[in-house]
């Protein structure tokens, strides 16, 4: 069996060997990774990291390059993959993807194991598990919650969902990648719960938009205006994410609504003002909304 091995010298940096290693066993499950995109290789790369037995798989053989580097075995199919390992770890673009991949495999997926991490809906989910029951295969659906650099890195988290003993069994390969949370049995909440996280950062980034265009059409330097004020800002004001607006639609009497609502109409004005489209205010007119019907804080 190849392996890779993880050394810690003695100023405490880790070197990697990557090597045709075929002496030394792991006790660690073996999993497949299905699909090198930039998620895919993070995954196959983390898993190596971690001394999984890592087998990996892509339409396009060529992304697999620097895994088999480091001792990955690369399978000729799909279906391979799958059957060398104890959990097969699905990384594609979209639900069509994933059909496409593992739909002709049929029956052939009997008695493995699956978790899907591809990007979809919750119905994607629970139609996928459904599919995967009626085949024999234990199915978990996850969402990831990093990017490729932060993969393994503290903060990375694996959203997911389905049967909770399939879960607890996945755990331990699903370690390599960050803490991973069970959301709940219905296949379909890690993908409701990853649409919801997925919507907040890209309200984070809408709002950004807004922010860089509005100081563009000043004739503003981006760079430093993104590096000294736009960054610190956002960050001096996570905490405050939930006081702002809580579940019941309240406002904490410091951030009074009204008051709010002012600097809201202010900043829509503004960027019209300043020539720039209707587009990039969508999130301002929510904000909007949100203070013209808050309560104060029962
Ligand atoms: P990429 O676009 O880099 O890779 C897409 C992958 O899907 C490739 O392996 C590609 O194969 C494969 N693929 C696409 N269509 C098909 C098909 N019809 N049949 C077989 N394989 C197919 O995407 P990422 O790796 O970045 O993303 C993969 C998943 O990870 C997505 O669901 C994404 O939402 C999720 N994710 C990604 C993050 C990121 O920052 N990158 C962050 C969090 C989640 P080929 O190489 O042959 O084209």
């Amino acid at each position: 069996m190849k392996s890779v091995l993880v050394l810690v010298d003695a100023i405490g940096n880790r070197r990697r060997m990557s090597a045709e290693l075929t002496s030394l066993e792991s006790d660690q499950p073996r999993v497949a990774v299905l699909g090198l995109g930039a998620m895919g290789q993070a995954l196959a790369g983390a898993l190596l990291s971690a001394g999984h037995p890592t087998t990996v798989w892509n339409r396009s053989a060529d992304k697999a390059t620097m895994l088999t580097a480091r001792g990955a075995p690369l399978a000729e199919t799909a279906s391979a993959a799958i059957a060398d390992s104890d959990v097969a770890i699905v990384c594609l673009l979209d639900d069509a993807a994933v059909r496409a991949v593992l739909e002709p495999l049929g029956s052939e997926l009997r008695g493995t194991t699956i978790v899907n991490v591809t990007n979809g809906l919750p119905a994607h989910a629970r139609a996928q598990e459904g599919w995967m029951r009626a085949r024999g295969v234990d199915y978990v659906h996850g969402g990831i919650m990093a990017v490729p650099p932060t993969i393994g890195q503290l903060g990375a988290f694996i959203l997911c969902s389905g049967a909770t003993d399939v879960f607890r069994r996945v755990e331990p390969a699903l370690a390599a990648f960050g803490r991973s949370i069970h959301v709940g049995e219905d296949a379909g909440l890690a993908s409701l719960y990853d649409m919801a996280l997925l919507g907040g950062m890209y309200g984070m980034f809408a709002g950004a938009q807004q922010a860089i265009a509005m100081v563009a059409s000043g004739d503003g330097e981006i760079d430093p205006f993104m590096s000294d004020l736009l960054l610190p800002w956002m960050e001096q004001m996570l905490p405050f994410v939930p006081m702002n607006v809580n579940a019941r639609g309240e406002v904490a009497p410091e951030f009074n609504p009204q008051m709010q609502a002012v600097a809201l109409e202010n900043m829509i004005e503004a960027t019209r003002a300043q020539g720039l489209s209707d587009g990039l205010i969508g999130h301002l007119h929510v904000c909007l909304d949100l203070m013209r019907n808050a309560a104060p804080v029962a």
